[in-house]
């Protein structure tokens, strides 16, 4: 059997994995944009940090990807797919067949479009090559400010400030992190932050990056400007579908998948950020842009692909940060909607040091919907299996898990 899979970063290497398992004898060719062997995005900030060195992005030995035995063709980039020839179509023309392809290319950082966004010193995060043009611009005591206050924001935002640098955060809404926490949490959040240095400007938007041939400052709406020597825009993702507009794909958002990862179209499957697959909580076809959804999905389609037949069990937003020592684990809902059927349990307190510990609990009814854990994150994994077991909960387990208290709750679902 001849697979093709387009992208070799979390799902497309999860899938080789999951293939090259249950079929020894595949042929499997990977085409990457990427000219670098499969890396972890998540952790470039932790590089740009300094916390770790450029190897240990690298999550794969190459003696684990040789014994894959993957026909790995770097800087290749995909331009389309024909469904009825079963071909691939690269940019420099070549055709690759298939019997079953995956695509799993991934999602873009969305760029700013206002005047000055195309100086030197402005930036997006999303690849390695962009974490190394930032490396090379940092330097203590430089200004940098972070446009947008989501995850790849903040993580940029405290890898520049353990290097020395002075940091702002200038975000559109009215707090940080808006997709992963509640306004409390985010509060707290922010107060720890701001300890650290951070500086952080709610409710503006940048209206222009000011600087002739250089960055020298950033202009808010509000009239202010802030100086800055380097920008990085944080301002979401979209995913990859451009190469498979004329397929015959059914897109929305992203490429639509069933619960076994597969496309409208026969023999094609799709995984990852491009992937718009189903959300076991929102109860819809959903993009859910994170790390595990993308390993997760690339796992079951690989496995589908060479002959199982696994059902992908949902997606649920889910994300785990430590900002210099605070602890934070969300997943599911954590803003609930107003209406009678939907209830939260918020939990906050100081421990003996001062230091903040919150527990958000969001309900439907009896069953437990999305939880922030802020501070003390011991009993993410329990609560994350009581969200994905759907079950409805019996009024012990609500109370130990009303109470915040550390305790074991023995779980049989
Ligand atoms: C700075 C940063 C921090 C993050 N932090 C977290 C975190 O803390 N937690 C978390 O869960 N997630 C985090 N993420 C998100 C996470 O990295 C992504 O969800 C994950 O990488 C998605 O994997 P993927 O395989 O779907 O796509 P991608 O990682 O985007 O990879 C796409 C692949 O497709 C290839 N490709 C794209 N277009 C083409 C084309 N036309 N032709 C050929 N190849 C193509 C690319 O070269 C690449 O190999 C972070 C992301 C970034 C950038």
């Amino acid at each position: 059997m001849n697979y093709v899979l387009v992208g070799n970063s979390a799902a497309g290497l999860f899938a080789a994995e999951s293939i090259r398992q249950q079929d020894p004898r595949a042929e499997i060719t990977v085409l990457t944009a990427d000219a670098y062997p499969f890396y972890s995005r998540c952790l470039t900030t932790y590089f740009l940090a300094g916390d770790i060195p450029k190897v240990q992005l690298f999550l794969r030995s190459p003696e684990d990807l040789q014994a894959l035995r993957l026909r790995v063709h770097y800087s290749c980039t995909v331009t389309g797919l024909d469904p009825v020839q079963h071909l691939i179509h690269t940019i420099a023309g070549e055709h690759y067949p298939y019997d079953k392809c995956l695509i799993a290319t991934g999602a873009s950082a969305v760029p700013l479009d206002i005047p000055g966004s195309t100086l030197p010193e402005v930036f997006t995060l999303r690849h390695l090559d962009d974490a190394q043009r930032i490396k090379a611009q940092l330097a203590p005591k430089r200004q940098a400010v972070m446009i947008g206050g989501g995850l790849v924001s903040l993580k940029s935002a405290y890898a520049l400030l353990k290097q020395g640098l002075n940091v702002s955060v200038i975000v559109s809404s009215g707090q940080i992190l808006s997709q992963m926490l509640n306004g409390e949490a985010a509060n707290l959040l922010q107060e720890h932050l701001v300890s650290h240095g951070l500086n952080i400007i709610l409710h503006q938007d940048v209206t222009a990056i000011e600087g002739t041939g250089c960055v020298q400052g950033v202009r808010l709406r509000s009239g202010r400007t802030l100086p800055a020597d380097l920008v990085i825009v944080g301002k979401g993702v979209r995913p990859n579908i451009q190469p498979f507009l004329a397929s015959g794909l059914a897109i929305r958002q992203g490429i639509l998948v069933n619960e076994h990862l597969e496309t409208n179209l026969q023999d094609v499957y799709a995984a990852g950020d491009v992937a718009e697959a189903w959300d076991h909580l929102h109860q819809t076809h959903r993009l859910n842009p994170i790390w595990p959804n993308a390993t997760t999905q690339g796992r079951t389609a690989g496995a589908n692909m060479s002959g199982l037949a696994l059902t992908y069990p949902g997606s649920m937003g889910m994300n785990a940060v430590d900002f210099f020592g605070l602890r934070i684990i969300s997943a599911g809902i954590v803003n609930p909607p107003t209406t009678s059927s939907w209830h939260v349990d918020d939990i906050y307190r100081r421990d003996a040091l001062g230091h903040p510990r919150y527990q958000r609990l969001v309900w439907q009814g009896e069953k437990l919907k999305g939880f922030v854990l802020l501070g003390d994150t011991e009993r993410a994994g329990l609560i994350t299996a009581l969200i994905q077991s759907g079950q409805p909960l019996s009024t012990d387990v609500r109370k130990v898990l009303w109470s915040g208290k550390r305790s074991s709750i023995r779980l049989v679902l």
